[in-house]
C-alpha cells in the first residue's frame, strides 16, 4: 500500500498538476510507501499565491492573537508528537526515540516563539531632537520559503517556521523528497491550532520547486539547509534574485581529546556523536582528533562500546526492543557511504571496527550498514575531507594542541567542534582559537538551545544570519526607524525655509 503525498496550499492538501512523483521509502524495509507529487513551476505559482494571498492579514494580525496560536500549535505538538516521530521513523529510519529528541528540541524554538511579543519590541526615544520624538519597529517581511533537508524533517524546519509565522510572516516550506509526510502532519496541526489557512503552506518537490521559490518576486526570502553545493547555489540564485538568505551548508565536525580528558566521557560522547542518526547529522562528530599520549586507550574504549550497538529497525513493529541506530536514509546513500569505506581501507587507513558485516535486526532489504571505526586516518585520504554523513568515525592522531588546532581550521567547514578535557585554561583558548561556529566543551554536539542561534562558519553556512534565537527574529523582520514631530500649539516650532541638511537640536 502507497500512499500519495501531496503539497498543502490555503489550508488544505494540493494535489497539483504535475505528472512527475518520486517514490518514498521505509529505509529500515526498502519498500516503497509513497507517491510524492513533484511540483511544477504551475503548482509552485499555486502554493506561493496562497501564501502572498494570507500573507498581509496575518503581519497585520495582533501580536496577542499570533502568540495565541502559538501556545495553541506548542500544545498540539506536545500533547500528539508521538504521532509525528512514527512519521519521522517511517521514512527516515532513525530510532524512534532520537525521532522524539529531534521534535523535543524543534519545540523548544516554538516555546521561544511564543514569547514573539517581546522579540518584537523596538526602541523608543523622547526628544531625540526638540519636539521631535523616535521610534523603531520591526514589519515582517511577507512570504518567505524554507527549504530543508533529509536527515531533520521536523526540527531544522522548524529552526524557521515558528519565528517566521509569529513574526507575521506567511510561509512556504520545501521539505525534503526522500521523507516529506512530516510537513503535511504539521500542516494540518497549524490549522488546528486556529493558524489562518494559507499562512503555513508546503510546497513538494525537487529542484524545479527550489528554482521556483528562488527566482518567485512574492517570496522575500530564503531560508536553506543542506549540502554544500547546493546552499551555494541557493545562495548566489536567491541573492540574485533580491532575497534575504541564509544557507546552511555541510559539516566535518572534529572531536579533540586531550590527554587529561575523563576518558570514559569521552568514548561514550565519541559513539553517541558519530554513530547517533546513523551519522546523519549536521552537528555529528565525524573526525576525533587524539592529542599525544589518549589514541590507544580511547580508540579501545570506542571500539567496545561499537560491539554493544544494535543496528535495527527504529520502530520495529514485532515489539521488540528498540536497536540503537536505524538504516541509512536510502539505499544509494547507504552504497555511497560504504563506498568510502572501500576507500579508507585502500588509501590505508587501519579498520577498527567494520559496519559492512554489520547483523542488522530488521528485514533483509533495510539500508544497513553498522557503525564503523578507523584509526591513523590522515588529511589527504578521502574518509578524511568529505563530508560523508553516515556512521563512520575517523581517529586522527596529533602529537600537540595546536596540530589539533591547525586541523580544525584548515578545514573547509566550521559547523560544530567539540573539546574534551578537564583543563579550564585549555578549553578556553580552544573556545578562542578555532574558526568555528558552535563549540562544546566536554559536550559532543553543541546545538544551541533555541534562545540563542544556530549556524556555522565557513562553507557551513552562506549569509550573515543564523537560524532561531534573535538573528531568526531579525532575519524574518526588516526595521523601520519612525521620526515623528507632533505640533503643540503652546510650543510651535518655528517653521520657515530651511534647505541646508537637517540638524538636531
Ligand atoms: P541536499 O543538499 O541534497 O538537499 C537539501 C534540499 O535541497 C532538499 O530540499 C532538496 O530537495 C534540495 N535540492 C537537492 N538538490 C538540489 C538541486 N540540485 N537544486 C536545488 N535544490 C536541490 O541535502 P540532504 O542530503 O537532504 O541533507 C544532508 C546535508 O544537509 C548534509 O550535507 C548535512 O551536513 C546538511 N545539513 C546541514 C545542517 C546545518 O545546520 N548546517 C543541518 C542539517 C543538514
Amino acid at each position: 500500500m502507497t500512499t500519495t503525498i501531496t503539497h498543502w496550499a490555503g489550508g488544505a492538501p494540493f494535489a497539483g498538476t504535475s505528472d512527475r512523483t518520486a517514490p518514498v521509502t521505509n529505509p529500515a524495509t526498502g519498500a516503497v510507501t509513497g507517491e510524492l507529487a513533484l511540483a511544477s513551476r504551475a503548482d509552485a505559482d499555486h502554493v506561493i499565491a496562497a501564501a502572498s494571498a494570507a500573507a498581509q492579514e496575518w503581519g497585520r494580525t495582533s501580536l496577542a492573537r499570533r502568540t495565541q496560536v502559538m501556545f495553541a500549535f506548542r500544545e498540539l505538538l506536545n500533547a500528539r508528537k508521538g504521532e509525528l516521530a512514527q512519521i519521522i521513523t517511517s521514512e527516515h529510519g532513525k530510532v524512534l526515540s532520537d525521532a522524539m529528541g529531534e521534535i523535543a528540541r524543534g519545540q523548544e524554538v516554538v516555546e521561544f516563539a511564543c514569547g514573539i511579543s517581546h522579540l518584537l519590541k523596538g526602541g523608543h526615544s523622547e526628544s531625540a531632537s526638540t519636539g521631535v520624538d523616535v521610534h523603531s519597529k520591526r514589519d515582517p517581511l511577507g512570504v518567505v520559503g524554507i527549504i530543508s533537508p533529509f536527515n531533520f524533517p521536523a526540527m531544522v524546519p522548524m529552526w524557521f517556521f515558528p519565528v517566521a509565522i509569529a513574526s507575521g510572516n506567511a510561509v512556504v516550506l520545501k521539505p525534503s523528497e526522500k521523507d516529506p509526510s512530516a510537513s503535511l502532519w504539521l500542516a494540518a496541526l497549524w490549522q488546528e491550532a486556529g493558524l489562518p489557512d494559507g499562512v503555513f503552506n508546503v510546497l513538494q518537490g525537487d529542484k524545479e520547486a527550489v528554482d521556483a521559490l528562488l527566482e518567485h518576486p512574492d517570496v522575500q526570502a530564503i531560508s536553506f539547509v543542506g549540502s554544500t553545493p547546493i546552499a551555494e547555489y541557493v545562495y548566489e540564485n536567491a541573492s540574485k534574485h533580491g532575497k534575504r538568505v541564509q544557507a546552511l551548508g555541510g559539516a566535518k565536525n572534529h572531536m579533540v581529546v586531550l590527554p587529561d580528558a575523563d576518558l570514559d566521557l569521552a568514548a561514550d560522547s565519541a559513539v553517541n556523536a558519530g554513530y547517533g542518526s546513523a551519522g546523519e547529522r549536521c552537528m555529528a562528530i565525524s573526525v576525533l582528533v587524539a592529542v599525544g599520549s589518549v589514541a590507544d586507550e580511547l580508540v579501545a574504549r570506542i571500539a567496545d562500546r561499537t560491539h554493544t550497538l544494535v543496528t535495527g529497525d527504529g520502530n520495529p513493529s514485532d515489539g521488540s526492543k528498540e536497536a540503537d541506530m536505524g538504516p541509512l536514509v536510502t539505499r544509494a546513500h547507504r552504497d555511497k557511504v560504504a563506498s568510502y569505506i572501500d576507500s579508507g581501507e585502500k588509501a590505508g587507513a587501519k579498520v577498527v571496527v567494520d559496519g559492512r558485516e554489520v547483523q542488522a535486526q530488521g528485514a533483509a532489504d533495510g539500508f544497513w550498514l553498522g557503525p564503523t571505526l578507523f584509526d591513523n586516518v590522515t588529511p589527504e585520504m578521502e574518509i578524511y575531507h568529505e563530508e560523508i554523513f553516515g556512521p563512520v568515525l575517523s581517529v586522527v592522531r596529533v602529537e600537540t594542541y595546536d596540530e589539533a588546532v591547525a586541523l580544525i581550521n584548515a578545514n573547509p567547514y566550521g559547523n560544530g567542534t567539540a573539546i574534551f578535557t578537564n583543563d579550564g585554561g585549555a578549553a578556553r583558548r580552544f573556545e578562542a582559537d578555532v574558526h568555528v561556529g558552535m563549540i562544546g566543551v566536554n559536550v559532543p554536539i553543541p546545538v544551541p538551545v533555541a534562545y540563542y542561534s544556530f549556524g556555522g562558519w565557513k562553507r557551513s553556512l552562506m549569509g550573515d544570519t543564523h537560524a532561531h534565537g534573535v538573528e531568526g527574529v531579525h532575519f524574518f523582520t526588516r526595521g523601520k526607524v519612525v521620526t515623528t514631530r507632533w505640533i503643540d500649539p503652546a510650543n510651535r516650532p518655528e517653521g520657515g525655509l530651511e534647505l541646508g541638511f537637517p540638524r538636531n537640536v
